[in-house]
C-alpha cells in the first residue's frame, strides 16, 4: 500500500450528480480496492487508477482549502465523497473527513456522507448534533462476508458496517443503506437482498438500491478478480433481471416497511430541494 500526500487546487468541485451541488473529497484512490468500482474510470490519479486499492493520494491542504472556500459559495448539498471512500483506514491518521465535515456543517451546508467503513461512528457526535442537515448512508452489497470479500476485498465486514449503524442509529442519526451495486449472479439472492432488508429494518435506514453498470475500468478488473465465465456486459444489463430485482426491493421494502428509492436517488434529490438557503 503507498500513500502519496499532495496540495490540491480545490476542496469543493461542483458535482454533475443532479442530487448534489458539490463533491468533496479528501483523498484520491481507495484502499477497499472494490472490484466494480466506478471511481477507477474517474480518479484524475492516473497511479491509483492503473493500481487500483494500492495507491491513495492524500489531499494535505484540504481543511486549508475548505475554509476560505466556504466563506464566498453558495449553501447547498455536499456528497461525501464521490469517487473514494472517505472513512477508509488513513483517515484514521489523517481526520480530514471529519474536520471538513465539521466545517461545512458549521458554515450552514447539507452534507450527505457515504462509505464502507465502521469508522465513521467515530463521529457520531458531530452527525448527531447537526441530524437536521446531515445523513450517513453505509454501502451494504450483502451480508455475506465470503461474497463481500470477493467483491470488496480490502473494504470492512458488512457485520463490522452493520455494528456502526446500529450505534449510529442509536443516537438518532438520519441513515441509510446503498445497496448496490446488485451484480448479476453474485449477490443478487433474494436471502441475500431479505438480509439488508433485515438490517435496514433493525435501524431505521432508509434503502437505495442499485444494479451494476459495467464502467470499463470496473469489467476489466470483475473480469480478473471475479468468476465471469465469459460473460458479456448485456449478461449483467439485462432488462429483465433488472425488473426482478426492481419487483424484489419493492416487495421487501413493502414487507420490512422499510422506505426504498431506486438509484435515481430522488431521496438525496428530495433533501437537496428541501434544503434551500439561497
Ligand atoms: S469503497 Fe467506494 S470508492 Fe472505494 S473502492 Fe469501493 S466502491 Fe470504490
Amino acid at each position: 500500500m503507498i500513500i502519496r500526500e499532495y496540495t490540491a487546487s480545490s476542496a469543493l468541485n461542483r458535482s454533475g450528480m443532479k442530487e448534489l451541488e458539490y463533491t468533496l473529497n479528501p483523498y484520491s484512490g481507495c484502499f477497499h480496492g472494490c472490484v466494480y468500482c466506478y471511481a477507477i474510470d474517474m480518479t484524475s490519479k492516473k497511479e491509483a487508477a492503473d493500481n487500483w486499492g494500492e495507491v491513495i493520494y492524500v489531499k494535505t491542504n484540504l481543511l486549508e482549502l475548505l475554509k476560505k472556500e466556504v466563506i464566498g459559495k453558495k449553501r447547498g448539498m455536499v456528497g461525501v465523497s464521490s469517487v473514494t471512500d472517505p472513512y477508509q483506514a488513513v483517515e484514521s491518521k489523517y481526520r480530514l473527513t471529519r474536520d471538513a465535515v465539521s466545517i461545512l456543517l458549521k458554515n450552514g451546508f447539507r452534507v450527505t456522507v457515504q462509505t464502507k467503513s465502521p469508522l465513521v461512528a467515530r463521529d457520531v457526535d458531530l452527525f448527531s448534533r447537526y441530524r437536521e442537515t446531515c445523513d450517513v448512508g453505509m454501502t451494504i452489497t450483502t451480508m455475506d462476508s465470503k461474497v463481500a470479500l470477493s467483491m470488496e476485498p480490502h473494504a470492512p465486514s458488512p457485520v463490522s458496517r452493520g455494528m456502526a449503524l446500529k450505534k449510529m442509529s442509536e443516537s438518532g442519526v438520519k441513515l441509510w443503506i446503498f445497496a448496490g451495486p446488485i451484480i448479476r449472479g453474485i449477490n443478487d439472492s433474494r436471502e441475500g437482498i431479505e438480509k439488508i432488508f433485515n438490517l435496514a429494518s433493525e435501524t431505521g435506514a432508509r434503502i437505495i438500491y442499485d444494479t451494476y453498470v459495467p464502467y470499463k475500468g470496473a469489467s476489466e478488473l470483475m473480469s480478473r478478480t471475479l468468476n465471469m465465465e465469459g460473460k458479456s456486459n448485456t449478461y449483467y444489463t439485462d432488462k429483465a433481471w433488472q425488473e426482478s430485482i426492481r419487483n424484489t426491493f419493492l416487495e421487501f421494502g413493502s414487507s420490512y416497511n422499510v422506505r426504498i428509492n431506486s438509484e435515481s436517488e430522488e431521496w438525496l434529490m428530495e433533501l437537496r430541494e428541501n434544503f434551500r438557503t439561497f
